[in-house]
């Protein structure tokens, strides 16, 4: 929902100031259109259906994995897919993952989402959308920005959310801005009044080869990443997190894990190992025991560092394999 095109439209209609916050507050919790808002005059409920569409976005398909992952493949006004995704964990956690643009500008060679075609940044209100149609689904308590796109290269739109997002159920604590290492935007959330946590998409410690693998590192060196990774964690006194995708035979080495470790220190950045999620590409995912050493190795310079459980896999909605292929 375009909520300027509602506080505009309210104002039209002559309404009082309060019915937003109405609107709002019966959205934000899962209402499925105006018509369920029974605190609203029948008439503003009709005016409001005709003039302020209740999603920017339309549902073209919904899969759901036999892990319960519900994956939503949506399409923006002008036709853009976007995809969005619920995993829900038997201990009651219900996280969204969600796209801050249509396709991604930046090619990292593992992901699915920088083999297609880049569309636009997505507005504040179709990210808003995303996590507003899976709450219609389920109650929600967790949201990462690691959905297609570059949320550092949209980071106005993916605040404005990110203060919403509490109305929601989700509050920052619980939400974080995953980046491949976008120094401008890393710095600019270091500066924002907004409590989220930051995932750096790291992959190797290795300079040459984290090129070989995301070209953005020739634009933003390894060294000012984390400078600015650093300075988040001055300022905030927050871990940050670290995602390692585990390439067999590419990244995955016990020399790779040691210059990791060197990179970093255990008491700012927690290490989260990505099993590699089959694309196209033409990697394949490290074998489970060699995972397990790399951990291990991490482990033994004193880090936190963990497996990432896989979700979704069967119905491609798993890290990196966000390509929207039924609308391709
Ligand atoms: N552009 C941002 C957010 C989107 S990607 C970023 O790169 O952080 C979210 C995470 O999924 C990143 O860590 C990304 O590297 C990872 N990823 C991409 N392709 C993957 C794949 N095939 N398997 C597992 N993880 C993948």
């Amino acid at each position: 929902m375009d909520l300027n095109l509602l506080r505009s439209t309210l104002e039209e209609l002559g309404q009082p100031k309060f019915r937003f916050d109405q609107v709002w507050k019966w959205t934000a919790e899962g209402a499925r259109g105006y018509h369920e808002m029974s605190n609203l005059p029948a008439k503003l409920r009709e005016d409001l259906t005709e003039k302020v569409p209740f999603s920017t976005l339309s549902e073209v398909t919904r899969a759901t994995a036999s892990d319960g992952t519900v994956k939503l493949l949506l399409n923006t006004k002008d036709g853009r897919p976007i995809e969005t995704v619920l995993m829900r964990y038997k201990d009651g956690r219900r996280s969204i993952c969600v796209s801050s643009q249509s396709g991604c500008p930046l090619t990292c060679t593992f992901c699915a989402t920088g083999a297609m075609k880049f569309g636009r940044n997505l507005t504040a209100w179709e990210i808003l959308d995303q996590a507003l149609h899976l709450r219609r689904i389920d109650e929600l308590n967790h949201c990462v920005f690691m959905g297609m796109g570059e949320p550092m290269m949209n980071l106005d739109a993916v605040l404005e959310v990110c203060r919403r997002l509490p109305d929601l159920g989700i509050t920052n604590r619980r939400t974080g801005i995953s980046t491949v290492g976008w120094v401008p935007g890393i710095d600019k959330l270091t500066e924002s009044d907004v409590p989220v946590r930051l995932a750096w998409s790291l992959h190797s410690a290795d300079s040459q080869l984290r090129s070989d693998i995301m070209p953005v590192n020739d634009r933003y060196s390894l060294a000012d990443v984390k400078a600015a990774c650093d300075r988040f964690y001055e300022k905030r006194r927050k871990m940050v997190f670290v995602e390692y995708i585990m390439l067999g035979g590419v990244n995955d080495s016990v020399e790779q894990a040691k210059l990791l470790a060197d990179l970093l220190e255990p008491w700012k950045y927690k290490i989260n190992l990505i099993p590699y999620n089959p694309t196209d590409s033409i990697y394949d995912g490290s074998e489970r025991d060699q995972m397990e050493r790399f951990r291990q190795v991490l482990e033994d310079e004193g880090f936190n560092a963990t497996i990432r459980l896989i979700r979704g896999r069967d119905i491609d909605a798993a890290c990196g394999q966000l390509a929207a292929k039924a609308a391709a």
